[in-house]
């Protein structure tokens, strides 16, 4: 395939594969009511909050596994342990539809409140309940609500990752270093945005998130197709994450299979899952980017 080379420069030691100007990878975090149990554990005593949770597994998972076979491509989706372990006969179905999975926490817990042993469990308990169900072991880590510490990359990596898709500092895929001194090892990441997410737009729970102003699937979809568009341009990646029990209601998972079509339609784009395009970015002399915690000036010097 010929494709037109993007209008400007890529990153140092960066490069797409032959042919190829830019990826876009289509991602879904199976949350379903691990989200609400991790931060707001008073739901669980709710059976409206956890219906409306239950909606991903039970409604939406069938109806975007149609979709994405229909579009004929490979998606990534994010698992919490405890799901797998609540909802077997749907993350068999994206299993066996030939969909990746990655690890997304045990139940949905945020890491900025743990410790580091409390942190390295619910990875451990990730792995063996994906295992224990699925037989699957993965590469890649999407931390529940991308929230990460200074010491995630380095437990990561310690547990064998090969990517973390969590990070919102670049438009291409780049190589972490875990640490700052030289030989340490490194990720690939795979980097998201808010903007590219589509809790934002779409979810409301009364008094739990969202503001109530719920916006069309029209909107949703010009919005992303700039984005699409400007980052094929840019020959970045467009990493879109959905959550079924948001984007697989009818008109949303209508207007992210109109927005597939429109990627898969770019000259030189490749749709891919994740691990796929990780793996592509691995095998790049990709100098480490080290992020380390910001240098503070001394108290008396902050203003107020
Ligand atoms: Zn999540």
């Amino acid at each position: 395939m010929q494709s037109t080379p993007p209008a400007v420069p890529l990153p140092p030691g960066f490069r797409w594969p032959d042919g190829i100007r830019a990826a876009a990878t289509f991602t879904f975090d199976l949350d379903a009511e691990a989200a609400m149990l991790a931060d707001h554990p008073s739901t669980a005593a709710y059976l409206d909050t956890m219906a409306h949770q239950r909606y991903g597994p039970r409604t939406a998972v069938p109806r975007l596994l149609r979709m994405l076979d229909r579009q004929g491509i490979r998606a990534t989706f994010f698992i919490p342990g405890w799901v797998a372990e609540q909802w077997p006969a749907a993350a068999r179905s994206i299993r066996d539809a030939g969909h990746e999975i990655g690890h997304h926490g045990y139940l949905h817990e945020s890491v900025r409140g743990l410790d580091e042993a409390a942190e390295e469990r619910a990875l451990v308990r990730g792995f063996e309940a994906l295992d224990a169900v699925l037989g699957v072991r993965p590469t890649g880590y999407r931390a529940p609500s991308w929230d990460l510490n200074w010491r995630t990359p380095a437990l990561l990596a310690k547990h064998g990752f090969r990517y973390s898709s969590n990070l919102m500092d670049a438009d291409h895929p780049y190589r972490l270093a875990v640490g700052p001194e030289r030989g340490a090892a490194t990720l690939i990441e795979l980097p998201v945005h808010w903007a590219l997410d589509d809790w934002e737009p779409y979810n409301y729970l009364p008094g739990i998130t969202g503001t109530g102003v719920i916006l069309s699937p029209a909107v949703v979809l010009a919005r992303w197709t700039l984005e699409l568009e400007a980052l094929a341009a840019e020959g970045g990646l467009f990493n879109l994450t959905n959550h079924p029990f948001v984007s697989g209601r009818a008109s949303r998972a209508v207007a992210l299979e109109q927005l597939i079509e429109r990627a898969r339609a770019i000259d030189g784009m490749w749709v891919a899952s994740c691990d796929e395009i990780a793996s592509w970015a691995a095998t790049l002399d990709l100098p480490p980017v080290v992020h380390e915690p910001p240098v503070l000036p001394d108290r008396d010097v902050v203003p107020g």
